[in-house]
C-alpha cells in the first residue's frame, strides 16, 4: 500500500463500422481505473465529428448513463484516466485533449511525462502560443500540430515531432480517419493491442483492460513503434524503433499495473511472486506466519511464503470502497485513516512472529501506522519486506516519487537497521537492486528502468523544472492534497 502516486492509462478502439464507442471505452476505462482516479474522459469520433466529454472524478461517477448516451456512436473513441503528474489537478487539465488545427482536428491521450516539456513549451510560448493547460500533454499535441502543417499525413507528424520529444510517453492520437498508438523509443510506458470478434482493434496501456472487453491480445506495441488503424487495417511505422535502449519501467511490474496483466510476455502477478521469493532469499526470518499489505503487497507475500516455506496468511481486510474522493469528516488523524483502509484479523497475528510484505516503503508513515495497528492486535514480531529496492531519487517519467528529503531511506542513509528503527518494525529488508531484473528474467541492468532506486537517469534530467510535489502545494495545493497524498489517492 504504496503512497506512491500512479500515473495514467489510455485506452482506444477503432472499429470498421459505427458501434456504440462510448461504452466500450467505458469498460476499459473502468478496468485501468487503478493507474489514476483524479480525471477521466473519452472523446467519440463519428465520421469526423468529435464529441468530447471529461471531468474529474472516478470512471463511474464522471460517465453515468445520460452522458455515455449523449456521447452516442461513432467508428473509434479514445479514452484516458488521469492522474496529475505535470500540472495539477485542474478540470482543464484532464484528457484527451481535442485541438483544431490547420488541417482538421485531433484528440490526443498521454500516459507519461516527457523531460523536455519546459523548455519546449517556452519555445512555443516565445513564438507566440497559447496553452490552456499546464500539462506535458498539451505540449505534445502542439509539437504534433506544427509538424502537420508539413507532414502528408497525421502519422508522418507524430513521427516527426517524436525527434523533438523526449522522455516517456505511450499516446493515443484519433484523427477523423484514424486511430495512431505510439510509444517512445525507450518504452517507459506500456502498450498494447487486441482485436475483438466484431473485427474492433482494441489499444490499452494493459492487457486486463482487453480483456475486460473481449479482445484477444495481440502484441505490445514496440519501444518507438508508431501503430496505424484505419479503414486500410493496420500499419506500422518503427524507425524510430531501436534508437534507444529498452527501459520499461520495473515499478510498473513491482506496483503499478494490475496483477493479472502481462506486459511485454512478462505476468505482472508472476513478476510479484518472483519479487518475494528473493526476499526470503536475501533476508530468511523465524517466523510463524507471512501476510501481505493489501492488495498490492499480497502477490510479493504469497512468493516469501512459498519459498520460505512459513505458512501464508490473511493479516487484513480491506475497506474496498474508500476512493479519491473519501473525506474524513472533521478529522486530521492519518492513525484513524489507515485503520478506516484497514482492519486487522487479529485471530491471524496475535502472539505470532509476522513476516510482513509491503510493495514499497517510500515515507515510511504508513507502514508506520500498520505496524502500530498488528502489534495493538497482539503480534510478537513485525519483521517488514519491501518487494521494491530503497527509493533513492525521484521520477521525470510518470511516477510522482517524493522528493529526496521526505524519502525514508534517504532520511536513514539507507540503513536497514536505522529505516526499521523509525517504523517500528523488529527488522527491515528490501529486494536488492542488483537482483530486480531477476524478477523479470532479463540480464542484469539491461531492458528496465530503475533510476529511482539509484541505478541512474537513461535521459537528459529536466532542468528549469520545479518538483512537480512541490509545485502543486504552491499552485494551492491544500491540507487534503498532502493527506492524500499520503493515503487516499489509490483505489485497487
Ligand atoms: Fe519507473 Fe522508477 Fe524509472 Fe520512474 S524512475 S520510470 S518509477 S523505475
Amino acid at each position: 500500500m504504496s503512497n506512491l502516486k500512479e500515473e495514467c492509462a489510455v485506452f482506444g478502439i477503432y472499429s470498421g463500422q459505427k458501434q456504440n464507442v462510448a461504452s466500450t471505452v467505458y469498460y476499459g476505462l473502468f478496468a485501468l481505473q487503478h493507474r489514476g482516479q483524479e480525471s477521466c474522459g473519452i472523446v467519440v469520433n463519428d465520421d469526423g465529428l468529435f464529441n468530447a466529454y471529461k471531468d474529474n472524478g472516478l470512471v463511474n461517477d464522471v460517465f453515468t448513463r445520460p452522458v455515455l448516451d449523449k456521447l452516442g456512436s461513432g467508428n473509434m473513441a479514445i479514452g484516458h484516466d488521469r492522474y496529475s503528474t505535470t500540472g495539477n489537478g485542474d478540470r482543464n487539465n484532464a484528457q484527451p485533449i481535442v485541438v483544431n488545427h490547420h488541417k482538421g482536428r485531433m484528440a490526443i491521450a498521454h500516459n507519461g511525462n516527457i523531460v523536455n516539456a519546459f523548455e519546449l513549451r517556452q519555445d512555443l510560448e516565445l513564438q507566440g502560443s497559447i496553452f490552456h493547460s499546464t500539462t506535458d500533454t498539451e505540449v505534445i499535441a502542439y509539437m504534433i500540430t506544427k509538424e502537420r502543417i508539413s507532414s502528408k499525413s497525421i502519422e508522418e507528424a507524430v513521427s516527426r515531432a517524436m525527434n523533438k520529444i523526449d522522455g516517456a510517453y505511450s499516446l493515443l492520437v484519433m484523427s477523423p480517419q484514424k486511430m495512431i498508438a505510439c510509444r517512445d523509443p525507450y518504452g517507459f510506458r506500456p502498450l498494447c493491442y487486441g482485436r475483438r470478434d466484431d473485427g474492433a482493434y482494441i489499444v490499452a496501456s494493459e492487457t486486463c483492460a482487453l480483456d475486460a472487453v473481449g479482445a484477444q491480445y495481440i502484441r505490445d506495441v514496440d519501444p518507438g513503434e508508431i501503430v496505424i488503424f484505419s479503414k486500410n487495417g493496420v500499419r506500422s511505422i518503427r524507425e524510430h524503433c531501436g534508437t534507444k535502449s529498452h527501459k520499461i519501467c520495473i515499478f510498473e511490474y513491482l506496483y503499478f499495473a494490475r496483477p493479472d496483466s502481462v506486459i511485454e510476455g512478462r505476468s505482472v502477478h508472476e513478476a510479484r511472486r518472483k519479487a518475494g521469493a528473493l526476499l526470503a532469499m536475501q533476508f530468511p526470518v523465524d517466523a510463524d506466519i507471512v501476510i501481505g499489505v493489501p492488495d498490492s503487497g499480497l502477490d510479493a507475500a504469497i512468493g516469501y511464503a512459498e519459498q520460505s516455506g512459513i505458512p501464508y496468511g490473511m493479516g487484513f481486510i480491506k475497506n474496498k470502497y474508500i476512493g479519491r474522493t473519501f473525506i474524513a469528516p472533521g478529522q486530521k488523524n492519518r492513525e484513524d485513516k489507515v485503520r478506516i483502509k484497514l482492519n486487522v484479523i487479529r485471530q491471524t497475528v496475535n502472539g505470532k512472529r509476522l513476516v510482513l510484505v509491503d510493495d514499497s516503503i517510500v515515507r515510511g508513515t504508513t507502514i508506520t501506522r500498520i505496524i502500530q495497528l498488528l502489534r495493538s492486535a497482539g503480534a510478537k514480531e513485525v519483521h517488514v519486506m519491501s518487494s521494491a529496492p530503497m527509493f533513492t531519487d525521484p521520477c521525470y517519467y510518470g511516477v510522482d516519487v517524493d522528493t529526496k528529503e521526505n524519502l525514508i531511506a534517504c532520511q536513514c542513509d539507507c540503513d536497514m537497521d536505522k529505516v526499521a528503527k523509525k517504523v517500528g518494525a523488529d527488522s527491515v529488508g528490501y529486494l536488492d537492486v542488483n537482483n530486480l531484473h531477476m524478477i523479470i528474467g532479463n540480464k542484469p541492468g539491461e531492458g528496465f528502468c530503475s533510476a529511482c532506486f539509484g541505478t541512474g537517469y537513461p535521459t537528459k534530467v529536466p532542468t528549469g523544472q520545479k518538483n512537480r510535489f512541490e509545485e502543486k502545494i504552491n499552485k494551492g495545493g491544500s491540507d487534503t492534497d498532502e493527506e492524500n497524498y499520503e493515503m487516499f489517492l489509490r483505489v485497487e
